[in-house]
């Protein structure tokens, strides 16, 4: 059955719309989520001033969200109406040879929800069953709208890191994914050092755990983390700045030691961004990528549902959907101390 949901469309660059969009019948093995929360993310705003090229227009965004299942696929027969949910959002083929190794965030033909399938700015999404995941009564909706970027950080910091129990880390970036990644570091048994150029969201770092914060902009800030690492260098470097500048990853291979780990998680502006090739290569140094999520959902409901990790300090705003234009210009100009915008339809 068509079903009719109030949605955020963006027909081009910087032209953001509340419409009602009909949502064709849902597949055998899709659900129809009721979307209670969403959450504003950083490439919703590069979306949104068009640069973002898998985007095509026009397009329902949001890829940051919980709800409830509302409607079920013939097919569907582990899900229950009425169940809360989030979801992942990446869309596997399953079949290429990444899929078949078990790196489906590496599929050759990924799809993701809200990028090239609409998404959840809107009262109702389609989801696939696969992607679904229960959410316990104890998680808010609100916490669970940013599950997503918390698999992103736990896949930067745990797999392509391997931060483990007393490693020195530096995260360069204290936005969302910097931040969640703060905090399963922390959750790892890892010290933690939080670097930014906004000395609000170093507070939220300290809020949040971290052993010590450094402002980017102090220019001796790289000797200072490497005298209380004691001089060798950092364990693991994460790079969760990216955007429209170049130092982040001189910085991460002046602070990492020899052998160490860097981990790229931002993503750059500029796809020429310079590095240290001769220490890369003198010093041993690992530079990993780290791309979307390996489904690690389940292990970050569990994270937070316990009280393990707390998202609630990322939390800075709550806007309604009709305010997501608004909500993302606040993000672009870093107003009123933003760090994550929740969206209610
Ligand atoms: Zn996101
Ligand atoms: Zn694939």
């Amino acid at each position: 059955m068509e079903v009719t949901s109030r949605a955020a469309v963006l027909y081009g660059p910087e032209n953001l719309r509340m419409t009602s969009v009909t949502i064709p019948p849902i597949r055998p093995e899709e659900v129809l989520v009721q979307v209670k929360t969403g959450s504003l993310c950083g490439s919703d705003l590069h979306a949104y001033l068009g640069k973002l090229p898998r985007i095509t227009f026009p397009r329902v965004l949001g890829h940051e969200f919980a709800g409830v299942i509302h409607q079920k696929g013939e097919k569907v027969s582990r899900w229950q109406i009425g169940q809360r949910v989030c979801c992942s959002v990446d869309i596997a083929c399953e079949t290429c040879e990444p899929c078949r190794q078990g790196r489906r965030n590496l599929c050759e033909s990924l799809e993701t929800i809200g990028f090239e399938r609409d998404g959840a700015y809107g009262e109702f999404v389609k989801v696939p069953q696969r992607n679904l995941h229960l959410l316990p009564d104890t998680l808010s909706f609100e916490e669970a709208s940013i599950i997503q970027t918390l698999t992103i950080a736990y896949n930067a910091v745990r797999r392509r890191g391997e931060v483990m129990i007393h490693d020195q880390v530096v995260i360069i970036g204290c936005g969302p994914i910097g931040l969640c990644a703060l905090a399963v570091a922390k959750a790892s048994g890892a010290k933690v050092y939080m670097v930014d150029i906004l000395e609000y969201r170093l507070d939220v770092a300290m809020a949040m755990g971290a052993n010590q914060t450094f402002h980017a902009a102090n220019a001796d800030m790289v000797k200072i983390i490497l005298d209380i690492g004691g001089k060798r260098g950092i364990d693991k470097v994460i790079e969760a700045a990216g955007g429209d500048q170049q130092e982040t990853l001189l910085m991460a291979t002046q602070l990492v030691k020899r052998g160490g780990i860097v981990v790229v998680a931002g993503t750059f502006a500029d796809d020429v961004t310079p590095m240290r090739i001769n220490e890369i290569k003198s010093r041993e140094l690992n530079v990993r990528g780290a791309r979307g999520d390996v489904d690690d959902f389940p292990a970050c409901i569990d994270l937070v549902a316990s009280g393990c990790i707390n998202l609630d300090k990322m939390i800075t705003h709550r806007l309604r959907l009709e305010e997501a234009e608004k909500g993302l210009r606040m993000m672009m100009a870093k107003e009123e101390k933003v760090v994550k915008i929740i969206v209610t339809p």
